[in-house]
């Protein structure tokens, strides 16, 4: 809703009440009836003098005039009913935009934004379809595999917000990252009954961003929340009109909290001694900076290519074999659906992704060579356990750099045949002669398929519980006049 907009309601509201026609308050202040007809209705900005003098001749003062409020609940509905129509779903129906005028009933009024508000959540409900978020995916990852998975801009954003705040090197504390979050106007405050289908909230109004509390376990993932959560802002993000915007967001806030946790100017200098002395591992990387096997993993894949030039492979597999995430640019052969969406599709039994599971100790990380049709591939995995069960974060490289890694002294090699089915993927014809009619298996759902999104302002989230939670946890209002106060 723009502020203008909502400037004019109020100017309107507050010359109704003062009982003035337009001429009337335009006389009071040195304007003509149809200039402040244009400012009423959102179309004209009044200078600072000009809103001043309107404030007087209303006996307002201008912040009364300047709250971001919609006057009444009635205004609410005229500014909700502008919006709407001047969204991107009403605007393609090439229906009239219809004025809310003073003579249109309350009802009708409350009918027509309901209808548009209807119809917009409809809308993107539609684009979240599975089949549309898996080509959403899909289009993203190509386009990253182009830029060899590098965000240079947001490298760099991460290093000016990291020296804003004094940090030197290593770990980010905890300490820093809210100092971050101070500079640009917000507090993290730790909350026990965020919404199940978030991870972060932030109340703008009120400059707050809500995260899980501190102490849980694992607790390290809870900076990077916080990272992603700034990143919002930092970014200007607004509300995502579309699956790919949603995911494009999620990707770079995903980015911007990886390249503050492991700084590009920190991270290649760790990385290219450890490449001089032919000794690069992730596992390394991930306790030089204090993060997660998973980030470290995926930062690596943002700086080898650029700064380190490696072509690199990185896959997220489940125990079932089916992989989660991926990223490629070295030509590893990924399995992948007739859309070339990747997500739930499985791996080669014969990829160290897959074969890391079946090792008695899973403490260190395992190395592995792989001939595949597209040449032979050295790889490296860790396995681990997460909410929806084991895991192997895998990193890989082509033959012929695997000599820059730790482990590539490795004697165990393997063979895969995939995409082929007669690698892995189908069973031997006597033996499935055998079973074919003697056999019975209940499957379990798989949770990997992208199943249809909840509808809402932002894909996945339940908007009645997010309202909810904002209310409950919204600081009090005479507080927050008494802190405006103060700052006055
Ligand atoms: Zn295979």
């Amino acid at each position: 809703m723009s502020d203008l907009a909502v400037l004019g309601h109020r100017i309107r509201h507050y010359r109704g009440r003062a009982g003035l026609t337009l001429d009337g308050l335009g006389d009071l202040v040195g304007l003509a009836g149809s200039q402040l007809s244009l400012m009423e209705n959102g179309k004209r900005e009044p200078r600072l003098s000009q809103l001043q003098a309107i404030a007087a001749a209303l006996e307002v003062t201008t912040t009364d005039l300047l709250s971001e409020e919609p006057p009444t609940e009635r205004s609410r509905m005229e500014l909700e009913l502008q919006r709407l129509q001047e969204g991107a779903v009403y605007s393609r129906l090439g229906l009239p935009h219809v004025r809310a005028s003073k003579t249109m009933p309350d009802e009708v009024l409350r009918s027509l934004v309901g209808l548009q508000r209807e119809l917009d959540r409809r809308s993107r409900e539609a684009i979240a379809t599975p089949e549309q978020a898996r080509r959403d995916s899909t289009a993203i990852r190509l386009q990253m595999q182009q830029a060899d998975n590098s965000m240079p801009e947001l490298d760099a954003l991460a290093e000016e917000q990291l020296a804003a705040v004094g940090y030197e090197r290593g770990a980010l504390t905890h300490r820093a990252v809210a100092d971050m979050a101070t500079r640009i106007g917000f507090e993290l405050v730790y909350v026990t009954d965020l919404p199940h289908s978030t991870r972060s909230v932030t109340d703008l109004e009120h400059g707050r961003i809500y995260l899980p509390p501190a102490s849980i376990p694992g607790g390290h993932g809870l900076r990077s929340m916080a990272l992603q959560a700034i990143a919002h802002r930092l970014l200007g993000h607004s509300e995502p009109t579309s699956y790919r915007e949603f995911l494009q967001q999620r990707l770079e806030i995903n980015y911007f909290a990886a390249a503050t946790l492991m700084p590009r100017t920190a991270s290649v200098e760790y990385l290219r001694r450890a490449k001089q002395e032919r000794n690069i591992a992730v596992e390394d990387f991930r306790d030089a900076f204090g993060v997660t096997h998973e980030s470290a993993a995926m930062r690596f894949t943002n700086l080898a290519t650029v700064d380190l030039g490696l072509q690199v492979h990185f896959l997220r597999v489940g125990d079932d074999g089916a992989l989660m995430r991926a990223y490629e640019n070295d030509g590893l052969p990924l399995p992948m659906d007739a859309s070339g969406a990747i997500e739930g599709q499985v791996v080669c039994r014969h990829f160290a992704a897959r074969t890391a599971f079946d090792r008695a100790s899973r403490t260190t990380e395992f190395y592995q060579y792989t001939d595949t049709p597209s040449g032979t591939f050295w790889c490296s995995s860790q396995t681990g356990t997460g909410t929806d069960g084991e895991f192997s974060i895998t990193v890989g490289v082509p033959f012929d750099t695997a000599k820059w890694f730790r482990g590539s002294s490795t004697q165990r090699r393997s063979q895969s045949r995939c995409p082929a089915e007669t690698c892995c993927s189908q069973p031997a014809p006597e033996i499935a002669d055998r079973w074919r009619s003697n056999a019975w298996a209940s499957a379990r759902m798989h949770q990997h398929t992208l199943a249809p999104l909840p509808s809402g302002t932002f894909p996945g989230v339940d908007d009645a519980e997010l309202y909810d939670f904002l209310e409950r946890h919204a600081p009090d209002e005479a507080d927050v006049d008494a802190a405006r106060m103060g700052q006055g």
